[in-house]
């Protein structure tokens, strides 16, 4: 069993994922109100995000797989802090962050997605990569949590519940990230994409799995031209929610498995 089947795997043995229910999508356009973030001409990131955002919004709407939220609707400033609460309150399953990128080479462009796990990249990649470390944590935790009666102090339960946790988060993000790849790439026309990692501080501080999306390169000519068009802004609402529905399907899909 690879890592991702596992931590789903368990994590739906402990009740952390439920098969079938909406997922709870907390969608957040970046910046707003005095913080335009980047401007090029006519192209403003804040007003840009927002308007992908909302399209996206009433996509998931529209489909009862999904309940969603949004940390803003109006071009309005909003602190990265109140972005965390508001999804912390709601108790968002999903967090996704809209922005536009920039570039001081105007060559620069595509669509990016960002993942954040809390470790330093090195120690991510040897963390997934470690056969031995995987091995390790299927025979241990598993032993561990499935056996209930051997468990007998309530601290190690709990340790071992949050390290579950900040896997799932982790490889859920990864998972998410990994799925809106497979859609970008799956479209011949649709701008290059790439995964990357970095700590920004709203996929940083929330406790549910999160991507911070890119949407493009405001500082590239041809670029800018697409983000501006209404046709190539709902495509993207699209792309993004096409992913979101076949990572609700591998969701259920692992939930279901578990449970049959
Ligand atoms: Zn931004």
């Amino acid at each position: 069993m690879n890592l991702l089947r596992f931590a789903f795997v368990t994590l739906t043995t402990l009740g952390f994922l439920s098969p079938a229910s909406a997922l709870h999508i907390m969608l957040d356009p970046g910046h707003g109100g005095i913080d335009t973030g980047a401007v090029y001409g006519p192209a403003k990131e804040a007003e840009l995000v927002l308007t992908v955002a909302n399209r996206l919004k009433a996509l998931l709407e529209k489909d009862p797989s999904f309940q969603v939220s949004i940390t803003r609707t109006q071009d309005r400033n909003i602190s990265l802090p109140e972005r965390v609460r508001l999804a912390e309150a709601k108790k968002a399953d999903l967090f996704v962050s809209i922005h536009a990128n920039s570039a001081s080479d105007i060559r620069a462009k595509g669509v990016e997605f960002f993942f954040q796990n809390n470790l330093p990249p090195d120690e991510e990649s040897l963390f997934l990569a470690s056969q031995e470390n995987q091995a390790m944590i299927t025979s241990h935790e598993m032993h561990e949590v499935s056996g209930g009666d051997e468990v007998s102090k309530k601290g190690d339960v709990a340790a071992i519940v949050e390290d579950l946790r900040r896997q799932n988060r982790m490889l859920s993000s990864l998972r998410l990230t990994q799925t809106l790849t497979n859609v970008w790439e799956t479209d011949a026309s649709a701008a290059s994409s790439t995964i990357k990692q970095a700590p920004f501080y709203v996929i940083s501080k929330t406790s549910m799995p999160s991507v911070l999306i890119e949407i493009g390169f405001l500082t590239n000519p041809r670029e800018v031209k697409k983000l501006l068009n209404k046709d190539y802004q709902g495509d993207l609402a699209q792309k993004i929610y096409k992913a979101l529905v076949s990572y609700k399907e591998k969701v259920d899909n692992s939930a279901a498995k578990t449970l049959n």
